[in-house]
């Protein structure tokens, strides 16, 4: 597919951990930056690499602006973010292209639980989802975020995530970290645990996976396991 890309400005980066970074890019040239929660923009990067572009799903959810957010971690192996770390400063300017991606289209079901688990930036489909439901007040039954990474320090959105417990009732948000010691607010374990757990009774729900290609696979194959589904479960591969 060829993409069609927009001059992005970044506006705003916020540092969360040392290897993650938020991104906030305005598009001047548009008023609204349409696109459905769980899809993902590329950035082309003037980097030394035969593919140039790399993609990024939006955290944040399509609220009729021209500002998107990023949620980027650092591979230092790899070209493209050493230099999103090291060279982008506020102010600087950057392609970026239109939307694409299926991940939570067409629109995700309402009448039915929804599992989302995800590991490390693999949350950013699910915020924009999330936030996308808020804003819209769309009907919903129980979400289940599960959210995997190694440990605590490197859990994403947690203030956010957590808040929203508090205010959407059926909204439940379990960390799992594998190698903090001594968890604090997290399970120990991995992410495969927990909706084995919450799941446990089979009851009908539709799964959306985000991340690590290592969770991905071996979740896909716990959940047909367990007798859901292929058609139940979508997934977005991050490597
Ligand atoms: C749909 C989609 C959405 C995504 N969304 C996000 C997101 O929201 N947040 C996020 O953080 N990531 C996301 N990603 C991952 C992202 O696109 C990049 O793959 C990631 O940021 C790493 O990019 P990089 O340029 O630093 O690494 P790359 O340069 O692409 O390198 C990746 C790996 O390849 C190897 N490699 C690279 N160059 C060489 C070389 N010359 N020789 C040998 N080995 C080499 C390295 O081992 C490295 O670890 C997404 C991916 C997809 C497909």
């Amino acid at each position: 597919m060829a993409y069609t890309f927009y001059n992005s400005e970044v506006i705003d980066i916020i540092d969360v951990t040392p290897a993650v970074k938020r991104f906030f890019f305005r598009i001047p040239e548009m008023e609204n930056f349409n696109f459905a929660p769980g899809q993902f923009v590329q950035l082309d990067l003037p980097i030394e690499s035969k593919i140039k572009t790399r993609s990024y799903s939006v955290a944040s959810a399509p609220e009729g602006t021209n500002v998107l957010e990023l949620v980027i971690s650092l591979n230092e192996q790899g070209l493209g973010t050493p230099y999103l770390f090291n060279e982008i400063k506020v102010g600087s300017k950057l392609p970026l292209s239109q939307p694409a991606g299926k991940f939570m289209k067409p629109p995700v079901q309402s009448d039915i639980d929804i599992c989302m688990v995800c590991t490390g930036t693999g949350i950013a489909p699910f915020r924009s989802f999330l936030r996308d439901l808020i804003h819209k007040n769309t009907p919903h039954k129980n979400i289940d975020l599960i959210f995997g990474t190694r440990y605590e320090k490197d859990v994403l959105y947690r203030d956010e995530m957590e808040a929203l417990t508090q205010t959407m009732p059926n909204f439940t948000f379990t960390t799992v970290v594998s190698r903090e010691e001594n968890p604090i607010f997290s399970k120990k374990g991995y992410v495969h645990q927990v909706y084995q757990e919450l799941y446990a009774d089979k009851h009908p729900a539709n799964f959306y996976l985000c991340g690590w290609k290592v969770m991905i696979k071996e979740a896909i194959q716990n959940l047909q396991d367990m007798g859901y589904d292929k058609k139940a479960i979508k997934f977005e591969l991050y490597d």
